[in-house]
């Protein structure tokens, strides 16, 4: 029997999780698919209950039902609950239970393993942007124990609101504020959407007096160099773009519903085809 995944969104065509899925589904020779649904608000209740009637094991979730799409499930993954908000829906047909989670947080943390030179124990990290990418990134990152977390936002409130919600560690700050400190920080995080396409002239703010120890990382990955990323190279540090957190979620949930360990590097190549073709 083929087993069907799938994302569920509005719009939804601009979506790179068939391929990433489809193509490590091909290199461990699963009978499986993974579908685009572009699924109205309206819709939402009965596209997601849908999933026990046909036998669906597991749906991304993205923009805009990530929060809605909770009181539709039966069970919440602490992942989730700690965000209000889900980006992957398993249902345990042994339980007949659909359970949220929330891959995102944890999608980043994996990309950024490898590019730490000390312990998150002793880094302080900036933030930029408290919107839902910069929340799942910030409880995560809060959660296992970063020495500080210094949150700055257009919007001062919803930093304050975030920073609250990440623990004693965290801080909120105005991107002036943050901009004027810059030098303190050892991992610098943009998850506003300042620079992505077709903005691709914008940054959210200088690095002029960036310092030579600090990663300095964009959630971004369409286009894959922002110009951040672009100028903190011209600085000679270490960047970090958003693919690898896009791939490290998809492979979370792969996990989650297949058992089995996702072929990271096969997802990780179809998607680099794709976004060098844009
Ligand atoms: P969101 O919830 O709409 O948040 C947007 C954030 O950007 C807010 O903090 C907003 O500040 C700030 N912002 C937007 N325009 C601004 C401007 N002109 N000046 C200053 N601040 C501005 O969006 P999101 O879902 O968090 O997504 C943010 C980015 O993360 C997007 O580029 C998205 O592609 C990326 N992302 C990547 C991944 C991945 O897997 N790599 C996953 C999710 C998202 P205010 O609060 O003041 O409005």
């Amino acid at each position: 029997m083929t087993h069907v995944f799938g994302v569920i969104g509005n719009p939804i065509s601009h979506s790179l999780s068939p391929l990433m899925h489809e193509a490590a589904y091909k290199k461990l020779e699963l009978d499986a698919r993974y579908v685009p649904f572009q699924v109205e608000e309206k819709n939402l209740e009965t596209a997601v209950k849908g999933m026990k009637g046909l036998g669906i094991k597991g749906l991304n979730v993205t923009i805009p039902h990530k929060e809605a799409v909770i009181e539709f499930l039966d069970e919440l993954d602490p992942s989730a609950a700690a965000l209000g908000a889900v980006n992957t829906i398993f249902y345990d047909e042994k339980q007949n239970k659909l359970i949220g989670y929330n891959t995102d947080g944890e999608g980043f943390y994996r990309s950024l393993r490898p590019e730490l030179r000390k312990p998150l124990e002793d880094s302080l990290i900036l933030m930029i942007g408290a919107g839902g990418a910069a929340r799942g990134v910030a409880i995560t990152l809060a959660g296992k124990g970063a020495k500080q977390l210094t949150i700055a936002n257009r919007t001062k409130s919803k930093a304050e609101e975030l920073a609250a919600d990440c623990g004693a560690s965290a801080r909120a700050m105005t991107l002036n504020e943050a901009q004027a400190k810059l030098t303190e920080f050892d991992i610098i995080i943009n998850s506003t959407s300042i620079g992505m396409t077709p903005n691709i002239g914008q940054m959210p703010m200088s690095l002029e007096t960036l310092s030579r120890d600090t990663l300095v990382c964009d959630l971004i990955y369409s286009p894959m160099k922002t110009r951040f990323l672009a100028e903190a190279e011209k600085k000679h540090v270490r960047t970090l773009n958003g693919m690898g957190m896009f791939v490290q979620q998809g492979a979370i949930a792969f996990e989650h519903w297949t058992g089995l360990d996702a072929p990271v590097e096969i997802m990780e190549e179809a998607i680099l085809s794709r976004l060098k073709e844009v």
